[in-house]
């Protein structure tokens, strides 16, 4: 049973929300919580935990969630699966190309300050479609033409790189998501008050695996 203590309330005319006290652990406990489950998912061993009724009945009264994820819509990309997370366990943010504009802002902001996630993760993917589409430019990606403006500015600052431009493509688009959130001032408030991490991470294809990417 999940325990939640709640210790004060905040009233939008008849809408409370429970604010408990924080039995978070810390962002980096979160992370290897999350890399474990990656290592069970990568190793065929994953364990399905918290996915019935049983386990959603006992989060009728709130959710702790002890990570945000912020990835792509592709449907190869399912954070609960990929990080063998179960009903609860993760906030999820998904769109196409892992981008954060105006509204995937307030949802991280929202699982920070009032369900105090102490983990924020902007997850790029191999062969992500949206990054591909920008690198065509956007005349060739019409469909996206809310999502190239948020992809494109950060594949400019990788030009440049060696090696594969797709996956440096896709690598800069997360780097620059974490320097995104990490500059906004709810964020950073928590980054320097509670210890937030907020880091970017990598799924390849071949393995399932999910590398941290360095700043
Ligand atoms: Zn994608």
């Amino acid at each position: 049973m999940r325990k939640l203590i709640y210790s004060s309330l905040f009233c939008l005319t008849s809408l409370c929300f429970a604010q408990e006290k924080s039995q978070q652990p810390t962002g980096e406990v979160a992370l290897q919580r999350l890399m474990a489950g990656n290592s069970r998912f990568t190793s065929g061993q994953s364990i399905h935990k918290n996915l019935g009724l049983e386990g959603l009945s006992e989060l009728k009264e709130g959710q702790e969630p002890f990570a945000v994820i912020i990835g792509c819509s592709d449907s190869r990309v399912p954070p609960e699966i990929v990080f063998d997370q179960g009903l609860g366990d993760i906030f999820v943010v998904r769109d196409a190309g892992n981008v954060i504009g105006p509204i995937e802002l307030d949802s991280v902001e929202f699982a920070v300050d009032k369900l105090h996630c102490p983990l924020v993760i902007v997850l790029g993917h191999e062969n992500c479609g949206a990054v591909k589409a920008t690198l065509l430019g956007q005349e060739n990606v019409p469909e996206l033409d809310n999502i190239y403006p948020l992809i494109a500015p950060a594949l400019k600052k990788c030009q440049a790189q060696k090696g594969d431009i797709l996956m440096n493509a896709i690598k800069c688009n997360v780097k620059e998501g974490v320097r995104y959130l990490k500059s906004t001032p709810l964020i950073a408030k928590h980054i320097a008050a509670n210890g937030l991490k907020v880091v970017g991470g990598y799924y390849d294809f071949d393995h399932g695996k999910v590398t941290i990417i360095p700043e």
